[in-house]
């Protein structure tokens, strides 16, 4: 790509940053879309988001992706939120607007996109989801606004799942998500689940990890969905799969978080066609070709 004075820049803030995919990602697409623009990584120190964002601001820079440890600390910064972004209480995408950032929750949406290309649906669905992270709380908050017939949430801190499942119910009006002790899964009815891993356990290089290993629990599964993607398959996958689930992993929804933040950015639409052609550069860079 030829840099000249036209070209925009977005990036993305976090510590660290090292390791991201993203930068694949958005100058894949702009590549694609024959866009003048490069997306580079920033590491932000601790305590210094705030300069981050006016620094962002000052030098015209059209958006950034926000990621580990800043999702929420940022919004403190921001000239406007969108509505879901505040409901989930973390933003992961910034979009420049006269006089400051909009911050959006690109997550939710990358997550119910993948699950889409994938043929999944969750109206009407029972869901486990197994986490009550920033992550998890993202999808449950998916899973109670598209129709969810009711979400086990199973979390090790079971304050920490209270509090998300008292938070969505209240703002859908519904009693959709269940809060459990994660040792309390045998407790869950008899039936076949859609199962969601949204913690950090089985992340590489801890493989060999995962939150639940007994095989009763995965003969409820039709099909597991982990939010990692390093390793390719989890043990969780690996276990859902043994007893003849189905399983993905979260390297769509990353590559369609990143996809919606592009679409913020440029008001453009991204294609199935161009998104799968990145996923195609993803799989290769990750060596899964
Ligand atoms: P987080 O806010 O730190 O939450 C971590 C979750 O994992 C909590 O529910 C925590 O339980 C649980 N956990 C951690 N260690 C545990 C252990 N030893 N035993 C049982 N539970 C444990 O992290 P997050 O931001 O939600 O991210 C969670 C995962 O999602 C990460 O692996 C991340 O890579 C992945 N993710 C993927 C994408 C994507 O695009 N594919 C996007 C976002 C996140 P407690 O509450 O009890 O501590």
């Amino acid at each position: 790509m030829k840099i000249d004075g036209k070209t925009r820049v977005c990036g993305l803030i976090g510590n660290p940053v090292e390791h991201t995919l993203s930068p694949l990602i958005h100058n894949t697409l702009a590549d694609r879309m024959g866009h003048s623009l490069v997306y580079v990584p920033f590491p932000v120190g601790t305590g210094r988001v705030a300069d981050a964002v006016a620094g962002a601001d000052a030098l015209g820079i059209l958006g950034l992706n926000v990621t580990v440890p800043y999702k929420s600390e940022v919004t403190a910064y921001l000239k406007e939120i969108d509505p879901l972004a505040r409901d989930i209480g973390a933003v992961n995408t910034l979009v420049r607007t006269d006089g400051g950032y909009k911050g959006y929750n690109t997550d939710m949406e990358g997550l119910y996109r993948a699950m889409q290309s994938e043929g999944l649906t969750i109206r009407g669905e029972r869901i486990i989801l197994l986490g009550a992270g920033g992550a998890a709380r993202a999808v449950a908050y998916l899973c109670a606004v598209k129709g969810a017939d009711r979400v086990y949430m199973l979390n090790r801190t079971l304050s920490k799942a209270e509090e998300v499942a008292a938070e969505v119910n209240g703002r859908v009006g519904r009693q959709v998500i269940v809060p459990m002790h994660t040792g309390d899964y045998t407790m869950i009815p008899d039936g076949k689940y859609l199962a969601i891993q949204g913690t950090s356990v089985g992340l590489a290089p801890n493989a060999d990890d995962v939150v639940i290993a007994d095989d009763a629990f995965y003969a409820k599964v039709h099909t597991g969905f982990d939010l990692i993607y390093s390793p390719w398959e989890t043990k969780f996958m690996r276990l859902a799969r043994a007893s003849g689930a189905k399983a993905y992993n979260g390297l769509k929804m990353l590559l369609y978080q990143g996809v919606i933040a592009y679409e913020l950015w440029n008001g453009v639409y991204i294609s199935d066609e161009d998104a799968l052609a990145v996923y195609e550069t993803l799989c290769k860079q990750i060596g899964q070709a």
